[in-house]
């Protein structure tokens, strides 16, 4: 999925690391000849990348994540009080995570992630939702669920 870069720090390892408007963190490496990016090591130009795209593999396989908050939870709602909102595809704020948690019976979920998540979730299960990515919850039958709202610490 392509995101924006917010920022750049220095991580633990002394590389350069981008920070994303999903809120991963990736590295950035000048190593020629397999990853030829002259520019992180220059102060002016790594500033004129701020704002530019860039794949997060993370996102399309909806890991969440470290360190985030908790912001919400909505709900519980069971099978009749789910909102319209939910059953129709939808997508979370930007710099926000969705936590779909199945606590009762099962539901069914979809996600236009790559490739597609399109599977029925039991009790105990649960869901990151990276943000941005459209999504919907499909009433199977009995269930009981939460949705954990997710982002940066405040
Ligand atoms: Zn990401």
């Amino acid at each position: 999925m392509i995101r924006v870069i917010d920022g750049f720090h220095v991580g633990d390892d002394g590389d350069w690391v981008a920070e994303m408007s999903c809120l991963h963190n990736q590295h950035i490496r000048h190593r020629p000849p397999f990853q030829n990016r002259p520019w992180i090591n220059n102060d002016a130009e790594r500033s004129g990348h701020v704002g530019s795209s860039i794949e997060c593999p993370l996102c399309d396989r909806a890991e969440m994540p470290e360190g985030l908050s908790l912001l919400r939870t909505a709900g519980p709602w069971d099978q009749d009080r789910l909102p319209k909102g939910l059953r129709g595809s939808h997508r979370t704020a930007e710099r926000v995570w969705g936590m779909l948690r199945v606590t009762e019976g099962e539901v069914a979920f979809q996600m236009e992630t790559v490739p597609v998540v399109d599977v029925c979730f039991s009790a105990g299960s649960s869901q990151p939702i990276p943000p941005g990515m459209s999504h919907k919850v499909v009433i199977v039958g009995p269930v009981r669920l939460v949705v954990e709202f997710w982002g940066e610490p405040r």
